[in-house]
């Protein structure tokens, strides 16, 4: 019987397949997994490419490896795709062949365009538009870029013969042998280019970013029927039935369905996404709006805030300042102390992203002391993801979005109990960490599963209970901690902008 899921979780450092089987108690779990790393190159400074040719080697190489494992294509249903987000693809329609390295979300290459837009005055009408704010981070400014960069592609484009798109438009591109040239509506909320309330693209902003709309994928919903694969890639045809960006699909992953639900994924950066339900809400602070998902007739928008450095952080610790052997060491040495002893980090590396959106900003400490050693430095990089977090439920609150009771969490750092406790006090919210955290992942597979019928609903059904975390701080002791937090990211910004002191 075909029961069986193949979900692509194509990120910014690796491409994974993961085959998924519908369980007895109802949802999905995972069978078999493949990963391959991803090169990265750096051609300048603030410049981050991908290979788009090697990310389909990949795909095809662990899809491959995943579907021999779980016993062959025919017991496959269908596939379902996450991917880096706003990472930007150029290639020849009829070769089917990139025609420039992919442009990376981290990449700052456009920012003298976006800087030009925000100055000439275009960014409420952007923002009201498509709920973000202009920033090169997102699609538009890089595939006017690459258009502008590689010869004849700019006229190939308004002829048809040269294709734009995200990282899940190519792969579809490429698994249905350049069949279906399509995106879905969370990946394209991404762009600048999409109207958010219609979920339809907005020629008066394709012409302000220099983008034709003949290059521009068709825009679906995240579980339609987005073409079929090659039958020659894998032995035999399988619908591709889901797709969406990785943040939202992790928002699916985690079950956060209703108005109010949110998740956090704490890795390298930390990116909270809460869903405020089928209307979207436009943000005063400096959140991003975006769509949550749009499927089986049902749409959630969401409210985004990204934190730049959480996991980094304590890989500054290890690799920097060298206070620790791994991450893991982190909570111990944490735990040596009482409490912070006045000491703050506010973790600047590469600027400091929402609420505050100073790409100047630096690293910052302040409060050290005599007294002050390795530990505290280790205890105030821990307790810096929780202050970052509360800064953003704060940005929400402002915004009207309804408060999360609880925080669903994924990623590295949350193997650490002391930071998720820490997380818990300081936002006044409850923390939950499902067994399994794949949460990307199964929200592809759960798009997909919903598509072809194999699933209902996209509800979650974990096996395992998930570990909680409570708050247990004295209201009074928050409040001095936070004082203390907000000095030290004023300070951080004053370090930056010196005449705003
Ligand atoms: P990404 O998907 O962004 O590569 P991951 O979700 O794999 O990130 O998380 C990796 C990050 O988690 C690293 O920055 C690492 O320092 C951090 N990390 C892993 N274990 C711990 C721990 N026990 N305490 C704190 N941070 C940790």
């Amino acid at each position: 019987m075909k029961s069986l899921i193949l979900a692509i979780d194509q990120g910014t450092t690796s491409t994974r397949a993961i085959a998924f089987e519908t369980a007895p108690e109802g949802g999905l779990r995972p069978l078999a997994v493949s990963q391959i790393e991803l090169e990265q190159h750096f051609p300048q400074s603030g410049w981050v490419e991908h290979d788009a040719s090697e990310i389909w080697r990949a795909t095809l190489q662990t899809c491959g490896a995943v579907i021999a494992e779980a016993g062959g294509i025919g017991r496959f249903a269908a596939i379902g795709i996450t991917n880096q987000r706003e990472t930007s693809v150029l290639w020849d329609a009829a070769t089917g062949e990139p025609l420039h390295r992919a442009i990376v979300w981290q990449d700052r290459r456009t920012a003298d365009v976006t800087t030009r837009l925000a100055t000439e005055g275009h960014e409420p009408m952007v923002q009201a538009a498509t709920g973000l704010i202009l920033d090169p981070y997102f699609s538009a400014s890089k595939f006017a870029w690459l258009l502008d960069a590689v010869p004849a592609a700019r006229a190939g484009a308004e002829r048809g013969e040269v294709k734009l798109g995200t990282i899940e438009t190519w792969l579809i591109w490429k698994l249905t042998g350049g069949a279906s040239h399509v995106t879905d509506a969370t990946n394209a909320s991404r762009t600048s280019l999409m109207d958010l309330a219609d979920r339809t693209w907005r020629p008066d902003l394709a012409e302000l970013f220099d983008v034709p709309m003949a290059a521009l994928p068709d825009i679906r919903d995240c579980s339609d029927h987005l073409g079929d694969s090659d039958p020659s890639l894998f032995g035999a045809s399988l619908p591709i039935h889901g797709s969406a960006g990785d943040q939202q699909a992790a928002l699916v992953g985690h079950g956060a369905l209703k108005a109010g639900d949110a998740k956090i994924t704490y890795g390298t950066g930390a990116f909270l996404v809460v869903n405020v339900g089928a209307a979207p809400v436009a943000s005063t602070s400096r959140l991003l709006g975006t769509l949550g998902y749009a499927a089986d007739g049902q749409v959630a928008y969401a409210l985004e805030g990204s934190i730049f450095s959480a996991g980094s952080a304590i890989q500054w610790l290890r690799d920097g300042l060298k206070v620790i052997g791994g991450s893991g060491e982190s909570e111990a040495l944490a735990r040596t102390l009482t409490d912070n002893g006045g000491v703050y980090l506010v973790p600047g590396f590469t600027g400091l992203g929402a609420p505050w959106w100073e790409p100047e900003a630096r690293g910052t400490v302040t409060g050290l002391t005599r007294d002050s050693g390795p530990a505290h430095m280790v205890r105030a990089a821990l307790e810096s993801l929780a202050y970052q977090t509360r800064d953003l439920l704060d940005a929400l609150a402002k915004d009207g979005a309804p408060k999360p009771k609880v925080l669903k969490v994924d990623g590295g750092v949350t193997a650490n109990a002391f930071a998720m406790q820490f997380v818990a006090d300081i936002c006044e919210v409850v923390v939950e960490r499902p067994a399994f955290q794949e949460m990307t992942a199964l929200g592809a597979a759960k798009l997909a599963a919903l598509g072809v019928g194999l699933i209902g609903d996209l509800e979650d059904h974990p096996v395992e209970a998930p570990a909680r975390w409570t708050p247990a701080m004295d209201p009074a002791e928050r409040e001095r901690l936070l004082k203390g937090w907000r000095g030290a990211v004023r300070a951080a910004i004053i370090a930056a902008r010196p005449e705003t002191a």
